[in-house]
Order: C-alpha cells, then sequence, then structure tokens
C-alpha cells in the first residue's frame, strides 16, 4: 500500500524536518506485520514529496493469526486486499516511522509542526464501506478539498463494476500532525475494521488522536463506533468523554481556526522576530535575566503551597517534563503524586526524571504517571485532594480552557488547585522580549493580574471555589511579579 505527503510550503523539503526522514535517502523500517520503505520521489525547495510504501506478509499474518477472521486456513486468509489497500496496517506504520510527527514535535524547525502549512496527500487504494459520500463526509468537515477515483473491480472487464476501493486525494492547509493523525483514525474507519483487538486503551488512543478536531467532527459517532469496532460499551465510553468538548459551537470553531491560520500567517512574514521568541535559547535568556531559575523558584512557591493544603493525594495536570513530580517524590507528606499530560514525549522525558525505571517498589507504588487530554472528562483524575496546574491553561485556546475548566474543576473536582500562568506586565522588564510578544510560540494568552483575576474569580464562583493570590519570583513594585499563582479551594458541600 501508498500513501504519499507532498508540500509546496518553501523550502518544501522543509517536509524532511517534520516527518524526521531524510529526504535524500531512502529508508526501511522492520513492521511487526511487514515492511516499510520511505522515499522521496521528489526534493526539492519548491515541491517536496515524500512516498510510504507498505509491505504487508500475508503468511506472517495467518502465522502471527493477524490476518481477516474467517475459518482457519480458508482461502481469504491467505488472498486477501490487506497487502494493497490502505487499512488498519497503515495508521500502526504511521505510528511507528513517523511518530514523533505523529505526536507534534519538531526538533530541528521548533514551531513549525503547529503551522499550517499547504499539504496534498494520496492514498492509492483506499477501502471505503460506505462509499465516496462516506469518504467525503469524513475529511470534507475537516477542510479537505477531496478528489476521488474509483478502482474496478478488474481493469480487464469494466463490466464488472467499480470496486469499493477509491483512489483519493486530499488537499488542505493545515499542521502536519493534525493531518497525520486525521489518517491514523480516518483510515481504519473508513475500511471499517482493524486488525487487532481493540480493548480500553483503543478509547484513549481514539481521544488523544482525535484532540481538537474529534469533538467538533459530524460525524464524530459513526467515527468512535467504527473505530471501536462496534463495541458498545467502548464507545459509550468514547462518546461520553467527548461530550464535554462539544459544548464548543463547530461555527464558532471555524472561526477560531482560520484567525489563528491568520494570526500564524502573520508570524510566519514576520519570522525574524517571532522566532527568536519560541526558541530555547530564547527562553534561557529569558531565565537568565530573572537572575536565578524562574522555573526552580516557581516549583518552590507550588511545592510549598501544596504542602501548606495538608493534601497527600495530588496531581500534577499538564506536568511535561516532571519537574514537580520530582520535587514531590522527595516530600513524604504525598503519598500518591500523579502526573497527567498529552504529550508521550515529554511523560518520557519524566519518567526519566524522576528514575521511574529504577524506584524501589515502595516509591513506584506513590507514583503515576498517565497520558491523558484535559479536554477529556477522566474518571482516573477525580476525588484527588489537591492538583497543581503548572504554566499550563496559557497554552489553552479559548474554547479549550473552558473544556479544561469543566474537566478539572467541574468533573474532578480536587479540594484544592494550584494554578500557575505568566504575568504579562512583567514582560516589560525582559530586553529579549520584544514588546506586545509572548515568552512562549506556543502561548494562546499571557494575562495581567487583573486579568487572571477576572478568570479565576468567575471560575471560582462558577464551580464553587474560594481562592487567593500568590506572587511568585522578584516582585517589581509596578509591574509585579513574573508569575502569578492562584490557589482555589473547594466551598464544602
Ligand atoms: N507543568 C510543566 C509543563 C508546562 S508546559 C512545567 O511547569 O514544567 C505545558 C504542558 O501542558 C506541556 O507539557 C503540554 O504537553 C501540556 N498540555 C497542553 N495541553 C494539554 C492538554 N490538553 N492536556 C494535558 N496536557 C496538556
Amino acid at each position: 500500500m501508498l500513501l504519499t505527503i507532498a508540500t509546496t510550503h518553501q523550502p518544501a523539503t522543509d517536509l524532511g524536518y517534520l516527518l524526521r526522514k531524510n529526504p535524500a535517502r531512502l529508508q526501511s523500517f522492520r513492521l511487526s506485520f511487514g515492511t516499510a520503505w520511505v522515499f522521496y520521489p521528489e526534493a526539492t525547495d519548491e515541491q517536496c514529496e515524500m512516498a510510504l510504501q507498505v509491505e504487508v506478509d500475508p503468511v506472517g499474518l495467518v502465522r502471527n493469526r493477524r490476518g481477516p477472521q474467517g475459518e482457519a486456513r480458508t482461502l481469504d486468509q491467505y488472498v486477501n486486499d490487506r497487502p494493497y489497500a490502505a487499512s488498519s496496517f497503515l495508521s500502526v506504520a504511521i505510528a511507528d516511522v513517523f511518530g514523533t510527527a505523529l505526536s507534534g514535535v519538531c526538533k530541528e524547525r521548533p514551531g513549525l509542526e503547529d503551522l499550517p502549512l499547504p499539504f496534498e496527500v494520496t492514498v492509492a487504494a483506499l477501502p471505503c464501506r460506505g462509499g465516496e459520500e462516506l469518504l467525503r463526509r469524513m475529511f470534507e468537515p475537516l477542510g479537505y478539498a477531496v478528489e476521488t477515483e474509483p478502482l474496478p473491480l478488474d481493469s480487464r472487464f469494466s463490466e464488472w463494476g467499480v470496486s469499493r476501493y477509491f483512489r483519493v486525494k486530499l488537499s488542505a492547509k493545515i499542521p502536519l500532525q493534525r493531518l497525520l493523525s486525521h489518517l491514523y483514525v480516518l483510515v481504519p474507519v473508513l475500511d471499517n475494521d482493524k486488525h487487532y483487538w481493540v480493548g480500553e486503551d483503543e478509547v484513549s488512543k481514539l481521544l488523544r488522536h482525535g484532540e481538537g478536531w474529534l469533538a467538533t467532527h459530524p460525524e464524530r459517532e459513526l467515527v468512535a463506533r467504527r473505530y471501536l469496532k462496534h463495541q458498545r460499551r467502548l464507545v459509550e465510553d468514547a462518546m461520553s468523554q467527548l461530550v464535554v468538548e462539544t459544548g464548543v459551537d463547530p461555527d464558532e470553531e471555524q472561526q477560531r481556526q482560520d484567525a489563528e491560520e491568520m494570526a500564524l500567517e502573520s508570524c510566519v512574514s514576520a519570522a525574524g522576530t517571532a522566532v527568536a521568541i519560541g526558541t530555547p535559547e530564547a527562553d534561557a535568556r529569558v531565565e537568565e535575566e530573572t537572575g536565578g531559575s524562574l522555573n526552580e523558584q516557581r516549583m518552590g512557591t507550588v511545592l510549598a503551597v501544596l504542602k501548606s493544603t495538608r493534601a497527600s493525594r495530588v496531581l500534577d495536570l499538564g506536568c511535561g517534563e516532571g519537574r514537580l513530580l520530582r520535587a514531590l517524590l522527595k516530600e513524604s507528606q504525598f503519598s500518591e503524586i500523579v502526573g497527567v499530560d498529552v504529550s508521550h514525549r515529554a511523560l518520557e522525558v519524566a519518567r526519566d526524571r524522576i528514575r521511574y525505571d529504577r524506584m524501589s517498589e515502595i516509591q513506584r507504588a506513590r507514583v503515576k504517571i498517565l497520558q491523558g487530554s484535559l479536554m477529556y472528562r477522566d474518571q482516573r483524575i477525580s476525588s484527588y485532594e489537591a492538583a497543581a496546574v503548572v504554566e499550563v491553561i496559557e497554552h489553552l485556546d479559548a474554547p479549550r480552557l473552558a473544556a479544561f475548566e469543566r474537566v478539572v474543576f467541574g468533573c474532578a473536582k480536587p479540594d484544592h488547585v494550584v494554578v500557575t500562568t505568566p504575568n504579562r506586565e512583567y514582560n516589560v522588564k525582559w530586553e529579549s522580549l520584544p514588546g506586545g510578544q509572548f515568552r512562549h510560540r506556543d502561548h494562546r494568552f499571557e494575562w495581567t493580574r487583573a486579568e487572571f483575576r477576572t478568570w479565576a474569580e468567575r471560575v471560582a464562583s462558577g464551580f464553587g471555589y474560594r481562592v487567593r493570590y500568590l506572587p511568585v519570583g522578584p516582585e517589581d513594585a509596578t509591574v509585579g511579579p513574573p508569575t502569578q499563582l492562584a490557589l482555589f479551594e473547594r466551598n464544602s458541600p
């Protein structure tokens, strides 16, 4: 089976950085069910095209019982469409070969992964159970222009008519990570089959890869049903978690995406300044100017505040690379410590940082690291005594912030919640930060003290909490501290 992804973004060869696959080389990857090859039929500054070819070994499938279901030793097990048609095998190949890009990371060109770029995708043979109409219903709401060409059952016998396979071309201007997650989820959905057993973790996989688009997709229920192989309990579970975000009006969401896209475009055209902000070097400069690490001061304050709540079971929501987790582990007051983040890569770093693999049994029993999104209701984080949300909210745009509020304050409902976020007023103190710029490229906003308080008061009164504020870092008489902190305390029922 063959998938190609092409772009005319300039320089087009940035595609190689985004996918982390060198355009100059032919590379092969061993998969549990066959082999994948990555090569670039074209790689110039103007146009770059990557091809992923996946070869499925049908005999190996039978041996490993991964083939289509059917009676043992029937012909169908050996002769089937799996080697040619795009299916869940393609999703696995995408995750294995382009795992980093799928998780939205691009080390060599930070920021590029979030930029909507012009992409053209072709899938040589996409099985569509439900026909062309369903194919369009899946991709068009996501902003793709869809071109299809039905493939004949047999090119030698035109009277046999067309098959359920299509040659498909999709064009859109979106971030690569989005594009890959759309394919990852929707290809097996269109095929209406999966080559592996679908269990509980398939729900979280669907929510993770569907983040930011599935909850507002008009066909979300059909997607969930097919993705979860029609297992009623799993589908209900997924739909109940998707509900939180559907509070977002799809039209509003579309407008927001358009606005974001325009903002990003102007950010690229002003690339000179924009690039300086998002980079680790700029970050380090900002840190340097605070005289010591603001990060450490922040962790110290958050830790002190958590200790003062007398909580022993605590959450670190958006724990990132685990700095706070490590500090929490050193305090015997905390008997159960749970880190949650949407980013796999960050959690891997966190696991290393706290030396999870080398912990004693007793230590290990105190800590849990969960991959999950704060956009969705999640039983695993409900009824804890305290939660820390350190430098996370400024990464969420308005509809996501609203979903976050409902998930954390409305559903998980810890007794105490500590939230920190930058104080924008303080930015003038940093010479390396041009006026009006944010501290990180990914920040959707940075609030003044008044703005933060307005938000916090609204959340507190809406969800039954009281709130107090603390400065973090060196406080300036006029512009305040670099970081602001709110401590929410739940009113007793
Ligand atoms: N609290 C950490 C990391 C802050 S960076 C620290 O202070 O070091 C923001 C983190 O929020 C990132 O790790 C990012 O992956 C995470 N994040 C962003 N959106 C999220 C979401 N919807 N659900 C869970 N985590 C999210």
